[in-house]
């Protein structure tokens, strides 16, 4: 059957052009990716068998000018149907950007699901045409559970020890508990900064593996994202910014825009996970920006989303490098990133937080002018934002369990909760107050002030 349309092809053209349609139709038909061509309003122009296949539609010439939402049914990996206005497929083909995720089984009218990697690529092309792949991944993922385990195992294994020798090293090098002399201060500290590194590895490893094999369990709860963004990335420049990079909060340019100051922000979160996504994107930005740069950080409504944004004035990611970031173990790898160090991992567990919360994370950057990160999350209203508190509070007032202790600034946060099965009680209690409790407060940071501008050079 002719995949291309539902009338011959090859009527009016040129023969060579007739054959190199032929063969891309061969290949088409012939591998067992899924490929679905869509035009601007998400109508299906094409769909090859194997996409036809996964999506259990058996005459897929019938599928050809329909709504690509109604052949394609997105679950996450725990069980949870995608509803249309949540779909991050759907908001990256209305925003016609690049998108890729291995968070999704692609469920079937006949109740089949196949857990697969889609991406979404613009044509890039006259047309405005989208282009939506799917690889079934189940036997990758069968096989990285095993990798995984035995991973997990051994970070686990291996952090004690890790631990241990940071803490000697810490001591040897602490004039108050060891008297070294100058050469020898230096060797050890770069064995106190590589244990410290390794350190990271490993915890990073096992929050990856922990994420990758779904076991880690969520507990979305609303809050308001601006309060609560403010307080991680206020925290996290007071801890960690020893370059005297400007810090800003909120409206850019000091508050003309109140529209922005107004605009409500209530989302359901994982506490642990946006503490962990702000704090590496800040992270980022802080290590990969000059001495005397920039930080803005701000958080605003976006129709159906909440954006959060981390700008930064630093070295930027070469265009080629862009597209790779968010990938396990990458690392731009040029002279201004080498002296640097870094796990590549903090994206990817980004990434993979922020799906699991049912949101899209992507990056702009100019080289060597600076960068922006983007995380959007699927925003609820005012209403919902008070039911789901009342819920909360219901919640919270039955008779349970001791609750389980967590530290707030703890890496391991999304490892602890899975532990923790009470629902944390990390929000305050009225919608216009700050953040979670969880959340330890932020020493110098968060202002009392109802503005949303803050600038401030924290040293
Ligand atoms: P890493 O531990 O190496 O920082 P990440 O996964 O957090 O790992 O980031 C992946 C890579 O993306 C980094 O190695 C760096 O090359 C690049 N990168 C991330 N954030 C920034 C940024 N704000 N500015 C420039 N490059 C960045």
């Amino acid at each position: 059957m002719n995949i291309f349309q539902k009338k011959p092809m090859v009527a009016g053209l040129d023969p060579q052009t007739t054959n190199r349609l032929l063969l891309a139709e061969l290949v088409l038909n012939s591998i067992n990716d899924g490929v679905v061509i869509i035009d601007q309003n998400g109508l299906v122009k094409l769909l090859n068998p194997a996409a036809a296949r996964m999506t259990g539609n058996a005459d897929y010439s019938d599928a050809l000018g329909l709504s690509y939402l109604s052949l394609m049914k997105l679950e996450t990996g725990e069980g949870m149907v995608v509803p249309d206005s949540q779909n991050p497929l759907a908001k990256a083909v209305v925003n016609n950007q690049a998108w890729e995720s291995r968070n999704y089984y692609l469920v079937t009218p006949q109740g089949g699901k196949t857990p697969v990697m889609i991406t979404l690529t613009p044509s890039g092309g006259r047309t405005a045409d989208r282009i939506i792949t799917f690889r079934n991944i189940a036997e990758e993922l069968a096989k990285e559970g095993e990798q995984t385990e035995f991973i997990s195992t051994a970070s686990h294994e291996m952090r004690t020890p890790v631990a241990s020798i940071e803490g000697y090293l810490g001591l040897a090098l602490n004039p108050q508990t060891a008297t070294i002399d100058d050469r020898a201060r230096q060797y050890l500290t770069e064995a106190h900064n590589a244990s410290q590194h390794l350190g990271k590895l490993f915890q990073d490893l096992l929050d990856v593996t922990k994420l990758d094999d779904k076991r880690v369990r969520m507990n979305l709860v609303p809050v308001d994202v601006t309060n609560t963004v403010r307080e991680i990335a206020g925290r996290q420049m007071t801890a960690q910014n020893n370059k005297h990079i400007q810090y800003t909060f909120g409206v850019e340019d000091g508050g003309g825009d109140k529209m922005q100051i107004d605009q409500l922000t209530y989302a359901m979160v994982d506490i642990d996970f946006l503490t962990e996504i702000i704090n590496n994107l800040v992270g980022n930005a802080i290590k990969y920006t000059e001495e005397g740069g920039r930080i803005w950080v701000s958080v605003r409504a976006d129709g159906d989303d909440v954006l959060i944004n981390v700008t930064d004035s630093g070295i930027g990611i070469p265009p080629e490098n862009l597209s790779h970031i968010f990938q396990k173990f990458y690392r731009v790898d040029n002279s201004a990133t080498r002296t640097i160090g870094g796990t590549g991992l903090g994206l990817y567990l980004a990434k993979a937080r922020t799906e699991a919360m049912g949101g899209r994370i992507w990056a702009e950057s100019v080289f060597g002018e600076g960068s922006t990160f983007y995380v959007a999350l699927p925003r609820i209203s005012q209403e919902e934002y008070e039911r789901q508190m009342t819920v909360q509070r219901n919640t919270q007032m039955m008779p349970i369990k001791p609750p389980v202790t967590t530290t707030a600034n703890s890496l391991s946060g999304a490892a602890m909760k899975a532990v923790a099965s009470q629902p944390a009680p990390m929000v305050a209690p009225q919608p216009t107050v700050a953040p979670a409790p969880t959340v330890a407060p932020a020493p110098t940071a968060a202002p009392a002030q109802p503005s949303q501008n803050t600038t401030s050079v924290i040293q």
